[in-house]
């Protein structure tokens, strides 16, 4: 190589030291500044000829002072290239985060140290960045463990990743135990497709987020319902990378749920059937009967009431007692339903009073019904006085009539028929003479 050669090489590199954005420098084996490339400037706010003659050690960061000085150790005593982070003072007095990359230099005759080099550059952006990672993965580490329902983070396939005691306990499973199976495995077969499905369309981007009610089976393998909220996580390319579920106990409220749906369904019972004799109540009959209003409104096939009343009940009671009045009601209405049609409908109208709904019959029809109820009762239904009768008086819808006034007419002619003697059915009134 020749001078001029080796001139130009060496200018080259000089060139190279002088622009690099990294800060290159050379220490004594002690550490004082004995050479800084520019880049000091614009990295720490430094002309180079402030730095020279000073200690780099005047510049870390108090917090990092030990291993700054352990990895300084560590240069002097091995050959290879050793790179730390840590934090610098910028002239202004803050800190930036510097990783700097050191070796030493020795002299090859007795292998003395003579120097160390350094290469740095600002890193601070990077570290700031895997702080606030790391802090947020604290923060939901945090919110997960403390979270008052159960939370997991599930596997594409299906197991749980990550599980809080919340949800242990919610499923009656040790959290170690969970992270050992898949959320089919623990789901009601019941409620598995309907899972899977909404699972299918969170992969498929068809949905953002999705709530069941769902059973699990805990380890005792008793079954408890939850409200599951389950959502996708996706990578930063889009492609599915895990599942956030949150899960929450409401085994309560359906508990409540099916003590509600059964007092209403016996609160219905009670509205609609009789206590004493479980014929339909009033209120019942009366919406059979309206409902049979209409269908004659619409198709004109026609429609008749009978009302069956007791003779001389007050007699039993009287003689033998309540109890003994009561047995009377309810072998009447074991045996009237048997006397009429499937299509008719037997209320208790009022004390020992029946209203019968019949559909789609005419006068001579309603009559025969009736009769064969009066024959019926006589026949089955006795007192300790004897057969039990009953008096009914039937009408026969006319067109447009109301409820009220059909059995206003059905009323007036039981009271012909206790008139008549009882134990009869009367009809039409007969026509008012001219
Ligand atoms: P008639 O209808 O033939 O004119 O005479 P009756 O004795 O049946 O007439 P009334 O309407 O005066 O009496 C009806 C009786 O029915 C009076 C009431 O104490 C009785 N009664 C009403 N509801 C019940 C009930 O649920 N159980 C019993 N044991 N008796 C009842
Ligand atoms: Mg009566
Ligand atoms: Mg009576």
């Amino acid at each position: 190589m020749t001078d001029q050669n080796e001139h130009d090489e060496l200018a080259a590199l000089r060139m190279l030291v002088e622009n690099s954005t990294d800060m290159l420098s050379r220490h004594t084996p002690t550490g004082t500044y004995t050479y800084v490339s520019p880049a000091c400037r614009e990295l720490l706010g430094y002309e180079p000829e402030e730095l020279l003659g000073r200690s780099a050690y005047d510049l870390f960061h108090p917090d990092d002072l030990a291993a700054v000085s352990a990895n300084h150790d560590e240069v002097l005593e091995q050959p290879d290239v050793r790179t730390i982070v840590y934090r610098i003072r910028h002239r202004d007095g803050h800190y930036i985060w510097f990783e700097t990359t050191s070796h030493a230099v020795r002299d090859p005759r007795d292998g003395e140290i003579v120097e160390i080099q350094t290469s740095s550059r600002d890193v601070t952006r990077r570290v700031e960045a895997e702080t606030r990672l790391r802090r947020s993965e604290q923060q939901f580490r945090l919110a997960m463990e403390h979270a008052p329902i159960g939370m997991a983070l599930v596997g594409l396939d299906g197991s749980f990743l990550e599980v809080n005691d919340q949800l242990a306990h919610v499923v009656g499973r040790t959290a170690a135990e969970l992270r050992t199976l898949r959320f089919q495995d623990i789901t009601h077969p019941d409620d598995l497709d309907a899972d899977l499905a909404y699972v299918q369309q969170l992969l498929d981007g068809e949905i953002d987020r999705y709530s069941m009610a769902k059973r699990y089976i805990r380890a005792d393998g008793s079954i408890i319902w939850v409200l599951l909220s389950g959502s996708l996580v996706r990578d930063v390319d889009g492609s599915p990378d895990h599942f956030v579920a949150q899960i929450q106990d409401i085994s309560q409220q359906i508990l409540q749920e099916e003590g509600l749906r059964a007092a209403n369904e016996a609160l219905e019972r009670l509205v609609n059937e009789d206590l004493l004799t479980g014929l339909a109540t009033r209120r019942a009959v009366l919406r059979a009967l309206d409902s049979e209003l209409t269908r004659d409104d619409r198709h004109g096939r026609g429609v008749a009431v009978m009302l069956a009343d007791v003779d001389r009940f007050k007699r039993v009671n009287d003689r033998h007692g309540h109890a003994e009045g009561d047995r009377v009601l309810r072998d009447i209405a074991s045996v009237v339903p048997g006397a009429v049609r499937q299509v008719d409908v037997v209320g208790r109208f009022g004390g020992e009073e029946l209203l019968v709904v019949l559909p789609e019959v005419a006068a001579p029809a309603a009559l025969s019904i009736a009769e064969r109820v009066r024959t019926q009762v006589s026949t089955h239904v006795s007192s300790p006085d004897g057969p039990v009768t009953v008096s009914i008086g039937v009408a026969v819808r006319r067109p447009a009539e109301s409820a009220e006034q059909l059995i206003a007419r059905a009323d007036q002619a039981l009271y012909r028929a206790k008139r008549a003697g009882r134990d009869n059915v009367q009809g039409e009134a007969p026509a008012p003479k001219a």
